[in-house]
């Protein structure tokens, strides 16, 4: 039967369909370049430093592995909601060492050289249901393998194992929680790697969290995790200040988030004013609960495949780029998935996405580069709201296009938006502090 042997193999067949789409690979960033690193399997190592196998309990006399899904990898900066079925979410700093080949029953020689990159990674863990499953003698892998259980900073490129004394810290809203050094490991990255190489066959793409020092600690909705080692990439992650996983029952699709934003088919667009320009609290706090799960996936890539259609694409681009004000308004969260919305916009105009949009629609297509800090972005806009008010009479394109000018107008003056600058921490200039006291400057 060709589909056992597609399955028996793990390859396609030509000509062979897929029941489900492929599964998205996760991947991690390389600090300092393009690539990326695809993560294949996570395993992680328990109770490797003495003063942590010691608040657990006790010492061990070997190293023992468990494992995560490959999908609990998120690459930070980013926003988690609090996990479900937990009370007690724990920190775990660790040192990520990601392999660059593999194999079997390898010494620890071969294994310090199958190290191609290492960073800072935190194992987070559902304490309370670990200890639950430990007393009642059952497997403890949800209290570690649940979704985003595994935020990882950027990779640094390395050549073997990283060598010397390094600490490791992590602090929660600023206060120190864990602090050690890499050099206290109980079993080095290559004795780690040759152990568990006797029990499976590792490969690239396989990375190994290997454990983490004393002081792991709770962790409450709304709180900012910071954690790094010496000399590599920090990492830095919020936990939600909402439940953002009960937020959604079932997963928000791109027709539903453009049903919200232009209403049902055939509604007149000003009834969409009210949503779309005024400042309500109530109207942001529903916004949040329908929609800031969804938001958080598309922000941490998990809704990319979206982009390959002009409507799943305006979504993604109407998630980061318009809800995102009106979720996080006045906070820097606001902006920050401002240059992911940007990239969605040049790519759709690119692939001709916005021309199979009807002009509203093309328009907040189009709004990222209306926000973008920076005169080229300014140039596509007047460009694409030119083109668009070109395309139809309706005199809101013309008012699309008018507001395009005035923002343009702006960052020629200065460069960026003023009334940016207290929400982002940025000094005003003499010019600027003049600008932002005339009535109604600013968007
Ligand atoms: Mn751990």
């Amino acid at each position: 039967m060709p589909d056992g042997r597609a399955a028996r193999d793990g390859r396609a067949l030509p000509g062979g369909r897929d029941l489900v789409p492929a599964a998205r690979c996760p991947r991690l960033f390389v600090a300092g370049s393009d690539l990326q690193f695809p993560v294949r399997r996570i395993w992680c190592v328990g109770r490797n430093y003495a003063a942590h196998a010691a608040e657990m309990g006790a010492p061990i006399a070997q190293p023992f592995f468990f494992s995560k899904p490959a999908d609990a990898i998120v690459a930070c900066p980013v926003t988690i909601p609090y996990p479900p079925e937990t009370e007690l979410l724990h920190h775990e700093v660790e040192l990520l060492v990601a392999l660059g080949r593999g194999g079997r029953d390898l010494d620890e020689g071969t294994a310090a050289s199958c190290i191609i990159a290492v960073g800072v990674a935190v194992d987070l863990t559902r304490r309370d249901v670990q200890a639950v499953a430990k007393a009642q003698g059952r497997p403890w892998a949800l209290a570690k393998g649940f979704d985003h259980a595994a935020p990882c900073g950027e990779l640094l490129r390395v050549d073997g194992p990283l060598l010397g004394d390094r600490t490791l810290a992590l602090w929660v809203d600023g206060e120190l929680r864990q602090r050690g050094d890499v050099s206290q490991m109980l079993w080095s990255p290559a004795a780690l790697i040759a152990a568990l190489s006797r029990q499976v066959r590792l490969a690239a793409g396989d990375v190994i969290l290997t454990g983490t020092p004393a002081g792991v600690g709770p962790l409450r909705p709304g709180q900012q995790v910071r954690a790094r080692i010496d000399g590599l990439p920090e990492l830095s992650f919020s936990v939600a200040e909402v439940n953002m996983a009960m937020s959604t029952a079932v997963d928000v699709a791109p027709e539903d988030v453009l049903t919200f934003w232009f209403g049902a088919p055939g509604t007149p667009m000003q009834a969409q004013f009210g949503l779309w320009f005024k400042k309500d609290a109530e109207q942001d706090q529903r916004m949040r609960v329908r929609f800031e799960a969804t938001l958080q996936r598309a922000a941490r890539g998990e809704l990319d495949a979206w982009s390959a259609t002009p409507r799943g694409r305006l979504a993604l681009v109407l998630l980061l780029d318009q809800l995102s004000r009106n979720l996080y308004r006045d906070t820097p969260a606001a902006f920050s998935q401002d240059v992911q919305a940007r990239q969605l916009c040049e790519e759709g105009i690119t692939l001709g996405h916005d021309v199979a949009l009807s002009p509203i629609e093309a328009a907040f297509l189009y709004m990222p580069l209306e926000h973008g800090e920076s005169l080229p972005w300014q140039d596509k806009s007047i460009a694409a709201f030119t083109a668009l008010a070109g395309r139809d009479p309706n005199p809101m394109l013309a008012n699309f296009l008018d507001f395009a000018h005035k923002h343009h107008a702006i960052i020629v003056r200065f460069g960026r938006y003023p009334h940016r600058n207290a929400i982002l921490g940025r000094e005003d200039t003499p010019e600027e502090a003049a600008y932002l006291a005339e009535p109604g400057a600013g968007f």
